[in-house]
């Protein structure tokens, strides 16, 4: 097998390379992203290995079907950049769909703590020996009220974390869990009724800016928002109004609709072009990481494990547990 990996960091190489010496595989990492011009580089290659914002639309399908690769394999959960109609029967898609729900669930909660009692600046304060809490205050998240909407791997840890904090937690699901210890309520009232909102559902053409203008306007005024699924479920601007007109009180994000040209990457010798992302940025309120929540020891050993067991499959024509098959109708990307 020769895999062309995209969009790779060092930290891939560390856990990818140690696992083809015991497959026997020959990989190539590329640090540039797959796109309709990197693709002609997958040429010679049995199938490519990308990341969240990689692209595999119909166009990148097509190329990547015409160089003879056979396998799309996802070193990630969600797979709404892969464009699965113009896979249908032609490529396969596999992703690693449960690496750590315990690692994305953590972060939310981090994020949550730090934007609603500003450890993010008290930390950048004391160490200029700027010893004031004046502007650090924040609330008792204990008896406060948490909407989560998704609750499937990621979402339902995220409701025991929270119910740890002892607060009420509401949710909706598309598919509701019966066994779940949470009241599932409508999103409207959901939107209405709390105090912290966190998305944990897929990027799909459903919910695609699920937080919108008028979901905004809907909400508790000082609504505390956290993202760490898809930043495309939130609409920047409704959001860049939520916060300047004061309705949203505070937002962690670790994803972000326009990321890709710039989540990992070091560009702190750039100007940032993007008006949106220097507008969040420069909120007190407003927390954004680098789409890390996932960034665990466990979740890159998992992720590694699942992703060469998904290679392994394919090459040995064993059943791909992990294939993402297209459903019909609209698909995620
Ligand atoms: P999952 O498939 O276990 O759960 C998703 C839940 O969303 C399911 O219960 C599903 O029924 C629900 N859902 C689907 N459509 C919905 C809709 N229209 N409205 C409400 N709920 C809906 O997925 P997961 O493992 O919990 O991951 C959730 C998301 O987290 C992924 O899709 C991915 O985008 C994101 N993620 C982010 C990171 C990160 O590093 N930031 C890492 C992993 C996953």
């Amino acid at each position: 097998m020769k895999i062309a990996f995209y969009d790779t960091k060092p930290y891939d190489r560390i856990w990818f390379e140690p696992l083809s010496e015991e497959y026997g595989y020959t990989l190539k990492f590329y640090d540039h992203k797959l796109n309709a011009d990197t693709a002609v580089l997958a040429g010679g290659y049995d199938a490519v290995c990308v990341f969240v914002n990689d692209t595999a639309d119909a166009r990148v399908v097509e190329l990547l079907c015409s160089q003879g690769v056979g396998l799309i394999a996802l070193r990630c959960a969600g797979y709404n950049n892969v464009d699965l109609k113009a896979a249908a029967g032609r490529i396969k898609v596999a992703r690693v769909p449960n690496y750590s729900p315990a690692a994305v669930a953590e972060h939310a909660a981090a994020l949550l703590l730090s934007v609603n009692r500003r450890t993010h600046r008290a930390y950048t304060r004391t160490r200029d020996n700027n010893f004031s809490i004046n502007g650090l205050m924040g609330v008792d998240l204990r008896d406060k009220t948490a909407g989560i909407i998704g609750t499937g791997r990621i979402g339902q840890l995220f409701v025991k974390i929270l119910q740890g904090f002892g607060m009420r937690v509401v949710a909706y699901d598309a598919r509701p869990d019966e066994k779940l210890n949470v009241e599932y309520v409508s999103l409207e009232e959901l939107y209405t009724s709390s105090d912290v909102i966190s998305l944990h559902c897929p990027l799909t053409s459903d919910t695609y800016h699920i937080i919108n203008r008028n979901r905004v306007e809907q909400m508790k005024d000082g609504v505390i928002l956290i993202n760490t699924s898809r930043g495309a479920l939130v609409d920047t601007d409704a959001l860049l109004e939520g916060l300047k007109s004061r309705k949203i009180g505070g937002a962690g994000l670790d994803v972000y609709e326009e990321e890709e040209d710039f989540f990992f990457e070091d560009l702190s010798n750039e100007i940032i072009v993007d008006d949106e992302l220097a507008r969040l940025l420069s909120f007190p309120n407003v927390l954004v990481t680098s789409h890390q929540a996932f960034f665990t020891r466990e979740a890159m050993q998992a992720i590694a494990m699942v992703t060469m067991e998904n290679l392994y499959a394919f090459s040995n024509g064993k059943p791909l547990k992990n294939e993402i098959a297209y459903q019909g109708g609209n698909s995620p990307g």
